[in-house]
């Protein structure tokens, strides 16, 4: 692989702020970009501001600020997904009438766990029914406290219709950004994240790429994911060819061998043979993981085909950390012996479970088995409302059990879990009994007697009990969503940054 350069902090000069729009459908995410580059983008003679690359970039008072053109936090996540970080602000926009929605809450979510500072625009200001106060009341019940009422959220009345508030806003993000201190190298190989790609009949794979460090020029050797090539052509956010792209210049490249995909790297290199050799050596990676994929999916047929005789199923997908895990767990499923009921995989996976899992379950009428794995949240919701049962086990011999017991019909668990909250852990800080996870609740809440089940990337790393939760220095009995505090785990000193931890209990089952 490539290795990372590393830039000298002597050679770091100033860099414009790049900036992602979420927020709520229809709360008018869309209409803000616009008008922001209606009247904040001059054209060019040459290309007119008609250009859609993904992203643009605004002059305001003498200073650029880029825009990705993609709304919502469903792109900004999968992007960051593949390893991308691009945006350092993220504009919340809240429409004044509609206040607070789901997704809403979920871009504010996503914006966190990025740790990207959000400035909220109140839209639609200009409409009848607007109450910006209700917006700040709403906000502030999710942890974002207008600075008029003494917290540090900007919030910036705006309309997109009528493009009130535009300047503001841009100011207010020049602030922020001139806070962070943005910097980057333009003098080493250009390294950028791809925005957006497409094949284009007569121009070939055509990529934007945001430019994050150094500068990128025309005839550069370049690789990005499974692509690769030489900088043929490069066209701005305004249609104007250019030669070179400085940090935080987005611009749209010719000449790659293949459409990347959003979010992919880009870095220049100075060899085509080894931008040639790596791409090839991703490209047999990726086309491996999809054979495995498919045989995957003809085992299950397989599997089903077999099982297709008239006897009562009870249909199971199971859902495991590794691969060696699903296959175990289905032999020894599979070779249950009961008279009336047969046991029928109906697929098996590796990874979170997730929302599709749930509705394949729901559409087979099954029950989902997990070891050592999670339900994501979309998982969760769908599964309840779905009515399909997830069970969660960390001993194969366990999950095997609770089959046989339901296929005699006396699966009767005592207890019954009951979850709480989840909570991210932000920071971990060494003390002498242990270490103490630095942690921000999620959802719901944790109390001092939860129990914990603590998942890294999907996967249950650890099951155990809180021994302390804290809020400042102080010990207390639970701590809610919105809030930070300090959690310590009954022998556990593994914690990292970036694991969950879902706070639950367990119940009687009457
Ligand atoms: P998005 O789904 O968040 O991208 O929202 P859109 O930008 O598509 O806007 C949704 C609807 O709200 C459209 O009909 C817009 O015309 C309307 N809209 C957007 N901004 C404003 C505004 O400031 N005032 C008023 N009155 N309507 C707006």
């Amino acid at each position: 692989e490539i290795p990372e350069i590393e830039d000298d902090p002597g050679s770091l000069l100033p860099r414009p702020p790049v900036v992602t729009i979420m927020g709520h459908v229809d709360h008018g995410k869309t209409s803000l970009l616009d008008a922001i580059r209606q009247t904040h983008v001059t054209a060019t003679e040459a290309g007119g501001i008609t250009q859609h690359i993904g992203a643009y970039q605004v002059n305001y008072q003498g200073k650029k600020i880029v825009f990705l053109d993609t709304p919502g936090h469903e792109a900004f996540t999968a992007m960051r997904a593949r390893g991308a970080q691009v945006t350092d602000i993220a504009i919340l926009v809240v429409a004044a009438d509609d206040g607070v929605m789901p997704q809403t809450i979920e871009a504010i979510n996503h914006a966190k766990a990025a740790k990207v500072p959000i400035i909220v625009a109140i839209n639609k200001i200009d409409r009848p029914g607007a109450n910006p106060d209700r917006v700040k009341q709403q906000l502030a019940e999710h942890g974002l406290i207008a600075e008029d009422w003494g917290g540090d959220t900007i919030m910036v009345p705006v309309s997109a219709l009528k493009k009130t508030g535009l300047a503001d806003l841009l100011e207010m993000i020049l602030l922020v950004a001139e806070m962070q201190e943005l910097k980057a190298n333009p003098n080493r190989p250009a390294y950028g994240t791809i925005i957006e790609a497409q094949l284009d009949k007569g121009r070939g794979p055509v990529a934007t790429v945001l430019v994050q460090k150094g500068t990128l020029r025309v005839g550069d050797i370049i690789i990005a994911g499974t692509a690769y090539g030489k900088v043929r052509a490069m066209v701005n956010d305004r249609g104007d060819k250019v030669k070179k792209a400085e940090p935080a210049t987005p611009v749209e490249v010719l000449g790659l061998s293949d459409v990347p995909q959003a979010g992919d790297i880009l870095v220049a290199v100075d060899d085509e043979k080894k931008a040639r050799s790596i791409a090839e050596k991703r490209l047999a990676k990726k086309r491996s993981e999809e054979l495995q994929q498919a045989q995957k999916v003809s085992l299950d047929d397989l599997f089903k085909q077999i099982q297709e005789g008239n006897i009562k199923d009870l249909n199971i997908v199971i859902k495991a950390d590794v691969q060696g895990s699903v296959e175990a767990l289905r032999q020894a499923l599979v070779n249950l012996k009961n008279k009336e009921v047969r046991v029928n995989i109906v697929h098996g996976g590796v990874g979170a479970i997730n929302e599709s899992d749930v509705m394949l379950a729901s559409a087979s009428n099954a029950l989902i088995i997990g070891f050592n794995v999670r339900p994501d949240a979309n998982a969760r919701k769908a599964a309840e409302a779905e009515k399909v049962d997830i069970r969660t086990y960390r001993v194969i011999y366990d999950a095997i059990n609770d089959v046989e017991a339901a296929m005699t019909g006396m699966l009767a668990p005592e207890y019954k879990e009951v979850l709480q909250g989840r909570v991210e852990v932000r920071q971990v800080i060494s003390i002498p009994k242990g270490l103490v996870a630095g942690s921000y609740v999620l959802e719901g809440k944790i109390t001092n007697s939860s129990q914990v089940r603590v998942i890294r990337n999907g996967v249950v790393v650890h099951e155990g009990k809180v021994e302390s939760l804290r809020r400042f220095k102080d010990d207390v009995k639970e701590v809610t969503a919105g809030f930070e505090c300090g959690i310590t785990i009954e022998r556990y000193r593994d914690i990292k940054v970036g694991d969950i931890i879902e706070a639950f209990a367990m119940e009687v089952v009457k």
